[in-house]
């Protein structure tokens, strides 16, 4: 299951929690937020590659965290369309790149 499938199994939730998040604390606090969980993502990560037995669990909790930002930032600014375009744009850039680093591979060998 990709991200965006999780995001969208659990929209009406998300979207009801984000408007009160919003009316909480408002939008910007939220989007300052994101920023933070999205450092401590980087932290858990950092973690994982220094080998630390609790990493993996940090990665999960993080990523849990991550995604409920990610989907707020989505319902103050964007449409569930465009973040999926936004998505298809990014898996169509990595799929150019393997395709690029595969050629190169091929042609080494
Ligand atoms: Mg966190």
């Amino acid at each position: 299951m990709t991200p965006i499938e999780m995001l969208d199994q659990q929209s009406e939730r998300a979207a009801a929690l984000c408007d009160r998040a919003i009316k909480a604390w408002g939008a910007e606090a939220q989007m300052r937020h994101s920023m933070g969980e999205l450092a401590e993502l980087i932290v858990a990560i950092e973690h994982w590659f220094q080998g630390r037995y609790t990493a993996k669990d940090e990665v999960r909790e993080e990523f849990g965290d991550v995604m409920s930002m990610l989907s707020q930032i989505q319902c103050m600014h964007f449409t569930p369309a465009e973040v999926r375009q936004a998505f298809t744009r990014s898996l169509d850039k990595l799929e150019q790149k393997l395709v690029g680093h595969e050629a190169k591979r091929g042609g080494e060998g």
